[in-house]
């Protein structure tokens, strides 16, 4: 008999992956599937940012490169950290990870061990709470308030923090809400944290371009009183739909950089050299993508949010940022999971329930308006038909 290690059992997953099966699956026999289940742009990548992935492999780019990554493309980051943020920071800080989920992994690994803290948001993208528990750490979990725009209360944080706790997870602009934080709340618990410190922040901010109404994005970045303990997380695939191509970056702590890399030594090398030179071009190269990309979801916004507060039962919040809607349903009378269900079964139109995203989620279903507007319609005319019957 096999016996694998206890911790297997604690490794959660990532329910959108399944609905995508499903919805895959019902497609195949033929049925009509909208999914506005998965969390990635329906844009293409670039076309600058192909050709030069193509030309990397044509002049020979095909080994190892320094795990962290190569030193042009830390560069490059480091430039557009400059830019976007006005902030200083040098590539040795920058390490290049197949992902933006790599980060998670290593930071939550770095400090999780049994008889430790680490504070999530709830709900949240569902891998911060598995590799939580995985780790051996306890999962805390920091609600995030529908009446407050799906942000949280710095105060009720900051009063969930005891000396047991290492590690504090932020995500703004957030999956699965499209919640933003706003800049006086974040103000508040940097304060409060000083009085912390031994708390680092994971702020996982790989949504920072997908930001609407002309909102300034609010980085963890601007705050240089916790700089030492602060690992950012961002990365291309959402920014430049680049899902499939597996590479993020995060700038951490000096300290913890040797960590970082000896984690990516152990697990994955680097991530693959003709990706490195694609990500050179996506930030060096025009923006109009990524412009064109979030005019186009802010408009898919505004259609999905009034679609879905027109159908009895549900009640949205506009998201500020990323492209998902996460309306209220308990006024339909069914439970998450249920509604999930049978809007994929009964109306072919795939969603997640909230529940997918922590106990938090129950009442709630996330939506990802990354489709087309007309899909987006027909989708909530399928939803008022099933609802309404
Ligand atoms: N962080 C959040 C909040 C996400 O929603 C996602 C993807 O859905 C990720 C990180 C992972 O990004 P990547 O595909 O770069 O690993």
């Amino acid at each position: 008999m096999l016996q694998l290690s206890e911790k297997m059992n604690r490794l959660g997953t990532e329910t959108a992956f399944e609905v995508l099966a499903r919805a895959e699956a019902l497609a195949r026999e033929g049925r009509d599937i909208i999914n506005l289940g998965i969390g990635q742009p329906d844009f293409k990548t670039p076309p600058h940012v192909v050709e030069a992935a193509i030309k990397a492999l044509h002049d020979g780019h095909h080994g190892y490169t320094p795990s962290p990554g190569i030193l042009p493309l830390r560069e490059s980051v480091a430039a557009d950290l400059h830019r976007r943020r006005g902030v200083e920071i040098s590539p040795d800080r920058i390490v290049v990870v197949p992902g933006g989920k790599v980060t998670m992994f290593f930071a939550i690994l770095m400090f999780g061990e049994p008889g430790v803290e680490i504070l999530y948001p709830n709900p949240g993208f569902p891998i911060y709470e598995s590799v939580i528990q995985f780790s051996g750490a306890t999962a805390v979990p920091t609600p995030l308030l529908e009446d407050r725009d799906f942000s949280f209360d710095a105060g009720a944080v900051l009063d969930q923090v005891t000396p047991d706790t290492r590690l504090l997870i932020l995500n703004s602009p957030a999956n699965p809400t499209g919640g933003a934080m706003p800049r006086d709340e974040i103000d508040k618990l940097v304060k409060g944290l000083v009085d912390h410190p031994q708390v680092a922040v994971l702020s996982d901010e790989i949504y920072s371009r997908i930001s609407y109404d002309g909102r300034e994005h609010v980085s963890l970045l601007d705050y240089p009183e916790i700089a030492d303990r602060l690992i950012l997380l961002d990365g291309w695939s959402k920014t430049y739909a680049m899902t499939g191509w597996r590479m993020g970056y995060a700038v951490w702590p000096a300290a913890l950089v040797e960590g970082a890399t000896r984690l990516a030594v152990n697990c994955h090398s680097c991530v693959n050299a003709a990706t490195q030179h694609a990500g050179i071009a996506a930030l060096d190269g025009h923006q109009d993508a990524v412009d064109d990309m979030v005019r186009a979801f802010e408009e898919r916004r505004r259609v999905i949010v009034d679609g879905l507060n027109a159908i009895p039962g549900f009640r949205c919040r506009t998201p500020g940022g990323a492209f998902y809607a996460f309306p209220n349903v308990q006024g339909t009378g069914l439970d998450a999971r249920s509604l999930q269900r049978r809007l994929l079964e009964e109306a072919g139109v795939a969603t997640v329930a909230g529940t997918s995203f922590g106990h938090l989620g129950e009442g709630f279903i996330r939506f990802s308006y990354a489709n087309s507007i007309d899909n987006i319609q027909e989708a909530l005319k399928r939803i008022r038909t099933l609802l309404l019957d």
